[in-house]
Formats: C-alpha cells, sequence, structure tokens
C-alpha cells in the first residue's frame, strides 16, 4: 500500500523542517524524508557546531592576549576533546529537539534517501544497504536536499577533509593546510589558529572573500596575517601525498609543504545525486534546480528551496523559502521573498558583516560619481591592552542623489549583531541625514556609524 500525503518534503534541514512544520500547522498531511540526523547542515554540520568552535576559539585568544590586562597565563591549558566531544552533545541535543517537533505536529518522518520513482512518488531507500523501504506519494513534493562541499580533482583528495569531517573530529591537529578563500576557509583558518593549530591558507585567487566589499577582504587579510595564520594567493594545490602521519603537498608554483592534515574548502555544489532527478523533466541551470518567484519548478507539483536554487545559499534564506512556500500552497496567502538586503557575516576573529552593496557592486549599478562612501578605521579600545591590535572597520555607502544608505559593511567585534540592527534601517530605506540624526551610544565601535562625515 502506498501511503499518501498532501505535501513530501526531501531533507529535513533548515528549509525543509520550516516548510513541513509551516504546512503541517495549517491542516496538512506532511512527511519529510531524512537520511541523516534531522536538522540539515546548520545543525549538524554547519553554522551551529561551527559558532560553538568560534566562540571558544575566540575566548582562548582573548585570554592569552590578555598578559596586558594582569591576566597569568601560567600553567594555561586547552584540551580540545573536551570542546569538541560537548559540541556534538549539543548538536544530537538540538536533532533531537526538532524530531520531537516534527512528531508534535504530526508530521511522518521517513529515515532513508528519498528517491522519485515519478513525479508524484518518491522511494524511500535504506541509508545503509540502499534497499527499498517504502513509496510514498505526495501531491506536492518539495526538494530541500541543501548542498554538499565540492571536491577537488588533484591527486590524493580523498585524504583531505571537507567542512562536514571537521565536526566528527575527536582532537584537533598542529597543523592543516586550509584550501579556499571563501568564509567558510576564512572561519576555520581563524578557529583553528585561534585554537593553537598552525595554519596555512591557500587562495587561488588575489584575494579573500569574493563578493563582499573590498575594504572588508583588505582588513580581514591585514587581521589575519598579524594573528599568524600564513596566507598564499595566486597559487593552488596540485598533489596530496600520505606520507606516514604527515601529508607532502605539491602546489601549481612547484613549492611544497607538510602538513599534518588539509581541509577543501574550495565551495559547496546542490546534493542533488541521490533524488533520481534525471528521470523527471526539472530544468537545472549551473548545478541549481530552476524555480520561479514562488519556488516552483518547471514540474508544476514539484518545488525547491534552500541552497539546491541559486539564491543565497544561508540558513535563515531557507528557512523564509520554506514558510513562504507552505504559507502560500497551504495557508492560502500570496506571499513572496525580497532578496535586497540579506545580512551576511563572516565569522572570523574579528567578524565581517554586510548589508547592502558593496562599493564596487553601487559603482556598477548606480556610477562612482553617484555614490559616497564614509569609511572609519581605528584600533578599538578593547585591544589596548592586547598584543594583537588588529584595527576594525566601518564603512557606508551612500547614494547622492536621494541620501539613501545603500551598504553597511563592518570589520570589528560584534559586527554580526551591529549589522543585523542596521539591516532592519536598510530595508526600510534609511538615509545618511537619518543615521546622523541618531544620538550616539558611547564609548562603543559602532557609534562611529552615526558621526562619520
Ligand atoms: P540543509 O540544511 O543542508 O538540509 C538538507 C538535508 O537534506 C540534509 O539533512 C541532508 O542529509 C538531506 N538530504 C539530502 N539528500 C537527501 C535525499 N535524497 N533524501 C533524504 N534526505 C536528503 N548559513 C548561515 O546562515 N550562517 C552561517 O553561519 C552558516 N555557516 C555555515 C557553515 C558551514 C561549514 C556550512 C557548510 C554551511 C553554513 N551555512 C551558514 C549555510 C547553511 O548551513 C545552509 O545554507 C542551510 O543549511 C541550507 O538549508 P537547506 O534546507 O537548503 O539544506
Amino acid at each position: 500500500m502506498i501511503n499518501k500525503f498532501d505535501l513530501i518534503v526531501i531533507g529535513a534541514g533548515s528549509g525543509g523542517l520550516a516548510a513541513a512544520k509551516r504546512a503541517a500547522s495549517y491542516g496538512a498531511n506532511v512527511a519529510i524524508v531524512e537520511a541523516d540526523k534531522i536538522g540539515g547542515t546548520c545543525v549538524i554540520r554547519g553554522c551551529v557546531p561551527k559558532k560553538l568552535m568560534v566562540y571558544a576559539a575566540n575566548e582562548r585568544n582573548n585570554i592569552i592576549n590578555s598578559e596586558g590586562n594582569g591576566l597569568n597565563l601560567k600553567n594555561l591549558s586547552f584540551d580540545s576533546s573536551v570542546l569538541l566531544k560537548n559540541i556534538k552533545k549539543e548538536v544530537s541535543r538540538l536533532s533531537e529537539l526538532h524530531y520531537k517537533s516534527l512528531k508534535r505536529l504530526d508530521i511522518k518522518v521517513f529515515r532513508g534517501w528519498g528517491r522519485f520513482k515519478n513525479s508524484n512518488q518518491i522511494e524511500i531507500l535504506c541509508p545503509q544497504t540502499n534497499n527499498l523501504l517504502d513509496i510514498l506519494y505526495g501531491d506536492k513534493i518539495l526538494i530541500a536536499v541543501g548542498g554538499k562541499p565540492k571536491s577537488l580533482d588533484i591527486i590524493g583528495s580523498e585524504f583531505a577533509w571537507s567542512s562536514n569531517e571537521i565536526f566528527d573530529l575527536n582532537t584537533l591537529p598542529k597543523s592543516i593546510l586550509i584550501v579556499g578563500g571563501g568564509y567558510i576557509a576564512c572561519e576555520f583558518a581563524c578557529i583553528f589558529n585561534n585554537l593553537g593549530t598552525k595554519v596555512t591558507q591557500l587562495v587561488r585567487s588575489n584575494k579573500l572573500l569574493n563578493g563582499f566589499d573590498i575594504d572588508l577582504s583588505h582588513s580581514l587579510r591585514e587581521s589575519m596575517l598579524s594573528s599568524g595564520i600564513n596566507l598564499i594567493f595566486n597559487d593552488e594545490l596540485v598533489s596530496i601525498i600520505k606520507n606516514k602521519d604527515k601529508f607532502d603537498l605539491l602546489l601549481k608554483s612547484g613549492s611544497r609543504k607538510e602538513e599534518e592534515n588539509v581541509l577543501l574548502a574550495s565551495g559547496r555544489e546542490p546534493n542533488l545525486k541521490n533524488l533520481n532527478i534525471d528521470s523527471l523533466s526539472l530544468n537545472i541551470k549551473n548545478g541549481f534546480i530552476e524555480v520561479n518567484e514562488i519556488n516552483q519548478t518547471s514540474q508544476s507539483n514539484i518545488f525547491a528551496i534552500g541552497d539546491v536554487i541559486e539564491k543565497p545559499n544561508l540558513t535563515p534564506v531557507a528557512i523564509e523559502q520554506g514558510r513562504v512556500f507552505s504559507d502560500n500552497y497551504f495557508g492560502k496567502q500570496n506571499r513572496t521573498i525580497s532578496y535586497e538586503f540579506i545580512p551576511k557575516a563572516v565569522f572570523s576573529n574579528p567578524e565581517i558583516s554586510s548589508v547592502g552593496l558593496s562599493e564596487e557592486e553601487a559603482d556598477n549599478i548606480y556610477s562612482t560619481e553617484n555614490i559616497k562612501v564614509y569609511k572609519s578605521k581605528f584600533t578599538p579600545m578593547s585591544n589596548t591592552f592586547k598584543k594583537n591590535k588588529s584595527k576594525c572597520m566601518l564603512k557606508l555607502i551612500v547614494n547622492k542623489l536621494d541620501d539613501k544608505v545603500l551598504g553597511c559593511h563592518m570589520f570589528g567585534e560584534s559586527a554580526s549583531e551591529i549589522i543585523q540592527m542596521a539591516s532592519i534601517s536598510l530595508n526600510k530605506g534609511i538615509t545618511k541625514k537619518e543615521f546622523d540624526e541618531t544620538m550616539a551610544l558611547h564609548p562603543t565601535i559602532s557609534e562611529e556609524f552615526v558621526t562619520m562625515y
């Protein structure tokens, strides 16, 4: 007998969980299919365990930088196994909470790989044996299978870790080569460095963080170098050869390195491999499933959200897409999502955060003569007695024609918390004059945002 549902969600990550719960809250009969732990990338091997590592790393870094505050650092020790064990425990707790909330809403959970049999039927395969466990029928099917790390086509790539394996570690390595210049590579470089691992980061281009404002990229580069990270630009990894308990690494330039481990963080791609998606006539572009503005694919009863579509691949975006999908199709609403002012962060040390346009984007859209840039770079008071006196940087991009603030960028402590609040103002069309009319809160870093001229 085939189980029938109003909605089958494939993937119990950020987007899938949000969509399933919202649809069930309207009374829909919902099934969710998941081959791994409930929670998806964010909870199991992304935002959450990473941020817990960031907190621990920053704490250790603050302490070892604090002799100037009178702290006696003798006999200080750090046991990475305690931290990594605690993170695993917390991840399991959160996964269990998600599972319970699905049960509470009477959502049927199927544990296995979901694979299309046809446009309405999903086969459930056992993750261990690949045996067929079940066949489900859905009026609507939502693909929310997320993304996966891209591998590199080089000799020995099987020896390297991806971001997934980092969260399975029991202890941290003494040295690591991190390949990539994007946000995941930069975050792990700072995390490992601040937890005592010797870090080399290899970047194919000549800069970090493509897509972020250039001043943020430069500020992070300066700060990473001064914190002891070895940054190599304009070079590529060619091979990884195992040599006892180390790896011999060859770079395109001909230079060689020896490291205890390698982390490949050179991009992510949609995780479509187990879906049998080729049996459907879905439009795929650049590897992503194409959808219209209400997340419908070229097959009218099949929808896609989250990291499988070509929109900002971030947890809040996937969640909102999931909720909007269910509000529209089960709550009879007529919602769409604005992708204009999505705040984003890099949890480096210190943090980077941004909302709106970078200077380069604003120049391209409005032309340079119509843009005014306000910038402030200084040593924050919190670094007064520290050995590493890295500077913070704040930047506003303003449209001269109507005084609207087009972009707000920050490199410095708590940047993500500050930009989250600034994003409300930018979303509502705030002007530079309104920033200036706002009273400063002193002494803070972010007061510069309302005092820059
Ligand atoms: P996912 O959360 O990836 O969920 C997809 C689920 O589908 C997975 O559980 C997978 O097992 C399951 N699945 C796949 N195929 C099948 C199948 N055939 N059958 C059954 N189940 C299947 N975003 C932020 O906003 N802030 C951050 O700080 C941040 N940090 C990140 C750090 C790292 C290291 C990584 C990798 C990502 C980070 N992200 C961050 C991105 C964020 O995690 C993703 O954008 C978000 O999880 C996407 O949600 P999703 O629902 O599309 O997919």
